[in-house]
C-alpha cells in the first residue's frame, strides 16, 4: 500500500473533522491525512486507504479505487452496501477503550432501572414521597442481545455487579457465569427470562426491526429495554404502544433511525423514555488515533489481512 495522502471523510461539524486531521497527523507524522472536501474530484481515484467516520455514502464514492476503510465508529453498517459495489475492505474500530466506555454505559443504565431512578424522579417532580419496592441486583436478569466486543464486555461488568446475566449471539457462546442463547428459540428463551434487555447487535438485515411486538410479547411485564446498538432494530411504533399499554416499564434509548432525532419525535416527551444522544460509547480520539496507526502499519507491513482480523468486516455476515 502506498498511503501518503489519506482521505479523511466524514460528517462530523467542520471543527471535529479538522481536529481529527490533526490527531491523525500528529500520531502518523510520516502520513499526510486530508479532509476530503479539499481533494479534487479528478484524483480521487488513485487512493487506496481512507479513514471514515460517518463519511456521506456519495461523496465516499467519489474515492472509486479504495482498498482498505478504516472506520472510527465501531458500527459500519452504512459502510456494507459500497464495500460490496467498489470491493474496498472495511476495518471497524476495536478499541478496549470504548469497550470500557459502553460496559460502564450498560452497568449504569441497567442499575438505573432496577433502582427504579425514572420513578423516584417523577414522584420528585409530583412532590410524593413515596418508597417503592425494587428487585435485588441478584434478582435483575439483564438479557444481552449480541455478544460480541462490546456485549461480552458487558456481560462480565453486569455479572461482577451482582446481576443475573443471560446473552443471544449468531453463534454458541461459552462464558462463565453466562447464559448463552442463540438461533430463534434462543431469542424468545431469552426474552421470557429479560428484566431488562441490552442491545448491543449490529445492524444487518437480520437484525432490522428484531425488537418488535412479537419480542416484547414474550417479556415478562414490567420489563425494559435499553438500545445502544443502531435506532431501526427496534420498531419504533412498537415500542411506543407496549409502553403506552404499561407492557414495559422503560426504554432507555441511545440510536435512532434518524440522528439527531427530530424535534417532532414521539420519543422527545414519551415520560418512559429516557432518551441519550448516542453517548453511550464514544469514540475516545487518544486511544483511537493509536489503533488506526496501528491498522495502517499491520497492513503495510504485513500486505494484507494479518494482524486486523479482529477488526475486518466479514461482508457476507455484514458486521
Ligand atoms: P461485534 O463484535 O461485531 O458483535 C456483534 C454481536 O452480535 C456478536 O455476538 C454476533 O454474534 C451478534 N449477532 C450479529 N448478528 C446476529 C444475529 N442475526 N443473531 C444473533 N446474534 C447476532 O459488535 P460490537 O463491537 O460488540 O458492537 C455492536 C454494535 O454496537 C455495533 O454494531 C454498533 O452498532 C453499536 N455501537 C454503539 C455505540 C453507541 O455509542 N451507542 C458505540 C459503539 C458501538 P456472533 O458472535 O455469533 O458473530
Amino acid at each position: 500500500m502506498s498511503a501518503q495522502n489519506i482521505p479523511f471523510i466524514s460528517q462530523y461539524k467542520p471543527e471535529k473533522q479538522k481536529f481529527w486531521v490533526e490527531r491523525l497527523n500528529k500520531v502518523m507524522p510520516d502520513k499526510n491525512f486530508i479532509l476530503a472536501e479539499k481533494i479534487d474530484i479528478k484524483s480521487r481515484s488513485n487512493y487506496q486507504y481512507a479513514v471514515v467516520a460517518n463519511p456521506a455514502i456519495d461523496e465516499l464514492k467519489t474515492f472509486s479505487n479504495l482498498q482498505w476503510v478504516q472506520s472510527l465508529w465501531a458500527g459500519v453498517e452504512n459502510l456494507i452496501q459500497p464495500a460490496r459495489e467498489l470491493g474496498f475492505n472495511i476495518l471497524r474500530l476495536v478499541d478496549p477503550q470504548l469497550s470500557n466506555t459502553m460496559t460502564e454505559s450498560v452497568l449504569a443504565w441497567s442499575l438505573y432501572l432496577q433502582k427504579k431512578m425514572p420513578s423516584y424522579l417523577k414522584q420528585q417532580s409530583d412532590k410524593v414521597w413515596n418508597e417503592l419496592e425494587i428487585s435485588s441486583v441478584a434478582d435483575t436478569t439483564v438479557g444481552i442481545l449480541g455478544l460480541g466486543q462490546l456485549g461480552e464486555n458487558s456481560a462480565n461488568r453486569l455479572l461482577a455487579n451482582g446481576f443475573n446475566v443471560m446473552g443471544w449471539s449468531r453463534s454458541p457462546k461459552n462464558i462463565p457465569g453466562v447464559i448463552s442463547y442463540s438461533g430463534d428459540s434462543g431469542f424468545i428463551e431469552l426474552a421470557k427470562q429479560s428484566d431488562i434487555v441490552v442491545v448491543l447487535l449490529p445492524l444487518t438485515a437480520d437484525t432490522h426491526q428484531i425488537i418488535n411486538a412479537k419480542f416484547i410479547a414474550n417479556l415478562p411485564d414490567g420489563a425494559s429495554i435499553i438500545n445502544f446498538a443502531r435506532g431501526a432494530i427496534v420498531n419504533d411504533t412498537d415500542l411506543i404502544e407496549a409502553l403506552d399499554e404499561g407492557k414495559l416499564y422503560q426504554a432507555v434509548l441511545d440510536t435512532f433511525i434518524e440522528e439527531p432525532l427530530p424535534q417532532q419525535n414521539l420519543y422527545w416527551t414519551h415520560e418512559k423514555v429516557t432518551l441519550l444522544p448516542h453517548i453511550a460509547a464514544s469514540t475516545n480520539p487518544q486511544t483511537a488515533a493509536i489503533i488506526v496507526a496501528n491498522n495502517m502499519k499491520s497492513i503495510e507491513e504485513n500486505g494484507g489481512f494479518s494482524g486486523v482480523a479482529e477488526a475486518l468486516i466479514d461482508l457476507k455476515k455484514g458486521y
